[in-house]
C-alpha cells in the first residue's frame, strides 16, 4: 500500500537561509499532494470502530521510511510513533516529550457516489478522521525532516474508536502518554468541522470546549393487563412517560442554566397493541453537561428521579447511568499558547476565538484530563456559504483538501513550540 513519497524527505528541510517558520512552510507544499492522496486512500476505505487493520496498514506504510519508534495497540489498532527531537542538549537528563492525536475511524452512513467516495457499502468517513489521519502523518514526516529544531520528543498517536469507543481510553491504558519514556507535558489535537465553520478557520476556547456525553437507561417494570382495565393493571408506559416529562423539568429547575445540561431521550420502546397493557417499558437517553460539577450532580439526580416515580406508582424500574466521555477541558494557558501559534504562523484573521462550548462530545477529554493541552476545530467546508452546509456525521458532509496542509503545519509548529517554551 503506497504511503506518502519516501523520496519526498530528503527534500526537505534544506532551506537553511530561511527562518524556519518560512521552512516549514514551504515544506509542507512540497508534501501536500502526498497528503491528498493519503486522504483519498483513507477516504475510500473506511473502517468503523476500534479495529481498522486497512488504515492500520496505510499509517505504518506512510510512516514506514521515517525515524520513528513505532509500535501497534494490542486491545486495538492504534498506531504509536515517537520521534526523537536532536536539539536537546546531551546529557541534560531525559528530554521533554509533547503529543499529537489524530483519530481514524469512520462511521455506519452511506455515502453517495462522487470523486474517491467510500467504496465500502454503508461506511463512510462522514467525520473527517481521514483528515486527521492524513494530516498527522504529513506532521510525522514534516518533522522528521526537522528534528534539528525539536527540543524533544514527539509522540504521534494515531487513535482508533473514537466515535462512541473510547479508543483514547484504550491507547491510555496502554501507555500512550508514556510512549517517550517521560510522560508527555502537553497534548494537541484537532478536528475538522463540514459545516458552520468558514474553511481554513481555526477556532478554541479555554476551559470546557466541548461536552461530557452519557447514558440513561431505564426499564419500567409493571403488570399487563387489558386496556380497559388499567386498575387491574400496573401500566408502565404512563410511569415512563412521566419520567421522560419529568426530566426536562429536572433540567430546568435543578440546574444552574449557566452551566447547561441536556438530556435528549432518543429512543422510546414498549407495547405491541392498543389495548393491551404491557409488562415493561423502557427509554434511552443521552445526557450532556459541560463541567464535572453538573456531570456528577446528573447522575444522582436523574437516577433518583426516576426510581421515586415508579415508586411513587408502585412499579419497579431499572436505572442505569453509563459515563461515556467526559467534558473536554482546554488548559487555559495551552488555548491561549495554540490560539498564538494560529495567529503567528497563518495571521489572526485565521483564528475565530470560540465563544460558547459544542455540545458533541470527544474522547481526546481523557487525554486533556491527564495533560495540559488544546484540542481545536479547523473549518474545512468546501462551500463559501458554510452556514448552509451539511454538518459532520451527515451523508452529505464534505472537507476540503485545501485545509490538509495548514492542518498539518499547525501540527508542526504546536511541537516544536510547545517543545520550546517546556525547555
Ligand atoms: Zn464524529
Ligand atoms: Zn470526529
Amino acid at each position: 500500500m503506497a504511503g506518502l513519497i519516501p523520496t519526498t524527505i530528503p527534500n526537505l528541510g534544506t532551506g537553511h537561509e530561511m527562518a524556519l517558520p518560512d521552512r516549514l512552510r514551504d515544506d509542507v507544499r512540497e508534501l501536500e499532494g502526498d497528503i491528498i492522496r493519503l486522504r483519498h486512500q483513507l477516504h475510500r476505505r473506511p473502517e468503523i470502530g476500534l479495529h481498522l487493520p486497512e488504515t492500520q496498514q496505510a499509517v505504518l506504510g506512510a510512516l514506514s521510511d521515517l525515524p520513528l519508534e513505532i509500535s501497534t495497540g494490542t486491545s486495538c489498532t492504534s498506531v504509536t510513533a515517537v520521534l526523537r527531537g536532536t536539539a536537546t542538549a546531551a546529557g541534560s537528563g531525559p528530554a521533554p516529550a509533547v503529543l499529537l492525536r489524530g483519530d481514524m475511524d469512520a462511521l455506519p452512513v452511506r455515502e453517495p457516489a462522487a470523486e474517491f467516495s467510500s467504496t465500502i457499502d454503508g461506511t463512510m468517513h462522514a467525520c473527517g478522521h481521514d483528515l486527521h489521519v492524513a494530516m498527522l502523518a504529513g506532521a510525522a514526516r514534516l518533522l522528521s525532516a526537522h528534528r534539528d529544531a525539536l527540543c524533544g520528543d514527539v509522540v504521534f498517536m494515531f487513535q482508533p474508536g473514537e466515535e462512541g469507543y473510547d479508543g483514547a481510553g484504550r491507547m491510555l491504558a496502554e501507555g500512550v502518554l508514556e510512549a517517550a519514556g517521560p510522560r508527555v507535558q502537553r497534548a494537541y489535537g484537532m478536528h475538522v468541522i463540514a459545516g458552520n465553520l468558514a474553511r481554513g478557520q481555526f477556532t478554541t476556547r479555554p476551559g470546557t470546549m466541548m461536552a461530557s456525553s452519557d447514558g440513561l437507561a431505564v426499564t419500567v417494570t409493571g403488570t399487563g393487563g387489558h386496556g380497559s382495565a388499567p386498575h387491574r393493571a400496573r401500566d408502565p408506559i404512563s410511569v415512563a412517560a412521566e419520567m421522560i416529562t419529568s426530566l426536562q423539568t429536572m433540567v430546568t429547575r435543578q440546574f444552574d442554566i449557566f452551566d447547561p445540561v441536556v438530556v435528549t431521550v432518543g429512543s422510546f420502546h414498549a407495547g405491541t397493541k392498543r389495548n393491551i397493557i404491557p409488562e415493561q417499558a423502557s427509554f434511552d437517553a443521552t445526557v450532556r453537561t459541560f463541567s464535572p460539577a453538573a456531570r456528577e450532580r446528573i447522575e444522582t439526580a436523574s437516577v433518583r428521579l426516576c426510581q421515586a416515580i415508579a415508586a411513587a406508582h408502585g412499579l419497579e424500574a431499572d436505572v442505569r447511568f453509563t459515563t461515556e466521555y467526559p467534558v473536554t477541558a482546554n488548559d487555559p494557558v495551552q488555548a491561549e499558547f495554540a490560539a498564538g501559534v494560529v495567529a503567528d504562523v497563518f495571521g489572526a484573521d485565521r483564528f475565530t476565538p470560540m465563544r460558547t462550548p459544542d455540545a458533541g462530545a470527544e474522547d481526546f477529554s481523557r487525554v486533556l484530563e491527564e495533560v495540559p493541552g488544546c484540542y481545536l476545530f479547523l473549518g474545512a467546508c468546501p462551500q463559501d456559504d458554510f452556514e448552509a452546509a451539511a454538518d459532520n456525521h451527515s451523508p452529505l458532509a464534505q472537507f476540503d483538501d485545501s485545509v490538509l496542509a495548514d492542518g498539518c503545519l499547525l501540527h508542526a509548529n504546536l511541537a516544536i513550540r510547545a517543545l520550546q517554551d517546556i525547555s
